[in-house]
């Protein structure tokens, strides 16, 4: 070991983070390399220490080395051993666990296990097989040896190894009947050799079709991405793009097109889709053009197919991987590419901590491995065209539909006007009619409601009282008596609470209490009522337990075993149906009414994904949107089909309001049982915050109550920072865990969280 001037060796002392979530250790602690283990212990590596008075035995993550002690030697303690089966952090990994830290604001420990998904080693599976180790003249010349000295078994396995060559060992067990001790045999005078492969967990199930790709002649518009991708991949441009293309405008073409490209140059490709869009359709044209190189992650899987997955990226196996946000942390040596389809979509923001944006990541991962990035969609989130029109990244525009396929016409029904001419039904005039059409035709339609958590609340149309949750601040909802566990029953969507069905209202007495609005389930007697001979599946979250349901509903409804498809915005994904004719989406505006600022957005988005999914083929398409604000500008430029007139909008909001993108904003979130402390402590903390950053003219408002006050006896209170620049809102992110850690006594019941441009509200 070489030691310098002072006589330190290199890297005798070492940085640890703690396997413990806790911010109170979230700091690295130093620990002494023992003699037995000087030159094995490396940065990211998984190793076991004594911790705390008790010295119990944990593991923690190697930072880094260091030479020189922060403590007099004899009070650190030593590194006990390298952790069996733990797997190692690169050391770009352990720089993205501090960026995510430090930009979405988490402990340590939690931003590693984030980047590091895979926390087992899993013993790979094996094949084992036999081979035919000697010349075939002489295995010919045994087997007649074997036949004269009637050894059938021996001259039956050698019979088959002339003809093949290589057999499975269970073969060879099996139906060949030999047993271990012939076989030992065989290989020990080396006529047979015993191959052992591992062999992988393969998720994707797809090897059976056979569907041979076909490359497609490229539209112009198609085109112009490959050419411009082509030519600054050669470049070594900085490649930032964005795709606007409507639903079957051929986006997957492309991107297929410059994942075969970035291939070649001998670089990886991680696709990020959101894991309701991961359908077998998807998967399968990925597959059917890049066969074994692809790979597939997704929450589904065992740990040890997802320890394979990590294993083959890492060793170059596996170069596309597929998956939802947490594809982003696979370990590839060389990534090149990373696509991101569908990249509005709310299933890229973790909702765990760190809360990260697998947008934000995905450009920082781009950055570090000098890597390109590719968004796609036909509703690109504000954030990304806002960025786009400012230059940060190129802009591409795929206007028409491929196959032939027309865009549906769209029409707005005003439910007011319906009310008046005395239709109370949740079908419109003309929706019913079109209905009646096209069951008539034999063609499909689609059905889709808005949101599950309005539906079917339970309320006293004479005093108004509304059934609650004892637990949850948020009304009880009616399953209705047609099957599954909890019909005829109200239930609490947050914390599964359930309760009888009320008859007369606990406040006033009166009978008249009942459901308010019409949820999915409701849809489907009434259809079932109204057109009796027509075939109704549903989908929404009760009928999508199971694994599989979600897939089985599709599949079912795309063999046309079913007329019409109800549900909630699960079914505006994934499938593509091209006898569906008919769209309807029966109350526009339920998503306006949620309180948050990206509820324009969210509508606008569902309404056009919605409406993309009639016509997906020759048969024209039909759209029939059913609302009570049929002038919202997100309904209208949904009717129309216009995204940029939309954008122009709600960038103009969010400009004037402060959200962002024109502006950031920080969300903290205080939880706790003790209701006055919670709340106190949300008014402390503002009051500090608003004191250290009136001069920065960082905003500060609350605490307020979160949209829904108490879920499971918890106290939700909640505090927004604003601020045009991400930075300084990092800083009132690091204040704030300072000024949590001096008075952490105090504060150890209550949860502080924080949300960086938060998605979902709080
Ligand atoms: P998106 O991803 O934008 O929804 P896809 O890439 O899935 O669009 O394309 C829609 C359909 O059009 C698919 O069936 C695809 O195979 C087909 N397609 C895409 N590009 C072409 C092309 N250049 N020529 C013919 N068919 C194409
Ligand atoms: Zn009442
Ligand atoms: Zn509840």
């Amino acid at each position: 070991m070489e030691r310098d001037k002072e006589g330190n060796a290199e890297g005798c002392y070492a940085n640890i983070i703690v396997d413990i979530s806790h911010e109170k250790v979230d700091r690295p602690f130093q620990y002494r390399i023992p003699d037995s283990l000087l030159g094995k212990i490396e940065p990211g590596m998984k190793v076991q220490i004594p911790f705390g008075r008790s010295n119990k035995l944990i593991d923690g993550y190697v930072m880094e080395l260091t030479k020189k002690p922060e403590y007099p030697e004899e009070k650190l303690k030593s590194i006990h051993a390298v952790s069996e089966g733990g797997i190692s952090i690169e050391g770009s990994q352990v720089r993205l666990a501090a960026w995510l830290k430090r930009t979405y604001g988490s402990t340590m420990i939690a931003a590693m296990k984030t980047v590091l998904p895979v926390k087992q080693k899993v013993k790979a599976a094996e094949k084992k097989s036999l081979r035919l180790k000697v010349e075939k003249e002489k295995g010919k010349e045994l087997l007649l040896e074997y036949e004269k000295k009637h050894q059938t078994a021996k001259a039956r396995l050698m019979k088959e190894l002339l003809e093949y060559e290589q057999l499975p060992y269970s073969l060879v067990t099996g139906k060949l009947g030999v047993t271990g001790k012939t076989i030992s045999g065989l290989v020990e005078k080396q006529i047979a050799e015993l191959l052992v492969e591992s062999t992988w967990r393969n998720p994707i199930k797809l090897a059976q079709t056979n569907q041979k790709w076909d490359r497609k002649i490229l539209t112009r518009e198609q085109q112009a991405v490959v050419e411009a991708f082509t030519k600054d991949f050669k470049d070594k441009k900085e490649i930032r793009y964005l795709i606007h293309g409507i639903t079957g405008s051929g986006k997957t073409e492309v991107y297929m097109e410059i994942i075969e490209q970035v291939l070649l140059e001998g670089k990886e490709v991680i696709v990020l889709i959101p894991e309701i869009a991961l359908t077998y359709q998807t998967l399968t044209r990925f597959y059917n053009r890049f066969g074994e190189q692809v790979s597939v992650v997704n929450s589904k899987l065992s740990a040890g197919e997802k320890y394979d997955q990590f294993l083959r990226a890492k060793r170059g196996e596996v170069r596309i991987m597929i998956g939802p946000r947490t594809a982003l942390f696979t370990p590839f040596q060389n990534l090149g590419l990373i696509v991101m389809d569908e990249e509005h979509e709310g299933s890229y923001k973790s909702d765990t901590m760190p809360r990260f944006h697998a947008r934000e990541t995905a450009e920082e991962i781009a950055r570090n491995c000098h890597g390109a990035l590719v968004l796609g969609s036909a509703t690109p989130s504000l954030e990304a065209y806002f960025r786009a029109e400012k230059g940060e990244y190129r802009l591409f525009t795929l206007k028409n539909r491929l196959e032939g396929a027309y865009l549906p016409a769209v029409y707005t029904v005003d439910l007011r006007e319906e009310l008046k001419q005395g239709n109370r039904s949740v079908f419109s005039n003309r929706l019913k009619e079109a209905i009646y059409d096209r069951l008539q035709k034999k063609q499909q339609i689609m059905l889709f409601l808005n949101r599950r958590g309005y539906a079917g609340f339970i309320s006293c149309r004479a005093c108004g009282y509304v059934v609650k949750c004892p637990h949850c601040d948020v009304a009880l909802t009616h399953h209705f008596g047609n099957g599954g566990s909890n019909a005829g029953k109200l239930v609490c969507h947050y914390c599964g609470y359930e309760r009888e069905e009320i008859n007369l209202c606990p406040e006033c007495g009166s009978k008249y209490i009942s459901g308010f609005k019409a949820g999915t389930q409701q849809i489907e007697q009434k259809l079932k009522e109204e057109f009796p001979s027509a075939r109704v599946l549903r989908m929404d979250g009760d009928t999508t337990r199971k694994k599989d349901d979600y897939e089985r509903i599709l599949s079912a409804f795309s063999n046309e075993e079913a007329d019409i498809l109800v549900g909630t915005q699960m079914i505006v994904k994934g499938h593509d149906f091209k006898k569906v004719t008919l769209v309807g989406i029966l109350a526009a505006d339920l998503s306006l009414s949620a309180n948050d600022y990206r509820a324009a957005e969210r509508t606008f988005q569902l309404l056009t994904q919605a409406a993309g999914r009639a016509g997906r083929d020759k048969l024209p398409g039909e759209v029939v949107i059913q609302t009570y604000q049929p002038e919202h500008y997100s309904i209208v430029h949904a009717a129309n089909q216009d995204y940029e007139a939309f954008y122009k909008e709600e960038i103009a909001f969010r400009e004037i309001a402060g959200y962002p993108p024109a502006a950031h904003m920080l969300g903290v979130f205080i939880q706790g049982r003790d209701k006055k402390a919670a709340w106190e402590l949300g008014g402390f903390l503002a009051e500090k915050c608003r004191e250290a950053f009136r001069k920065k003219k960082v905003l500060i408002i609350g605490p307020a109550k979160a949209t829904i006050e108490k879920v499971n006896d918890t106290y939700r209170y909640v505090i927004y920072g604003k601020h045009r620049e991400y930075s300084r809102l990092i800083e009132v992110k690091d204040f704030l865990e300072e000024l949590l850690e001096s008075i952490r006594e105090q504060t150890k019941q209550i949860s502080i969280t924080f949300d960086f441009d938060p998605m979902n509200g709080f």
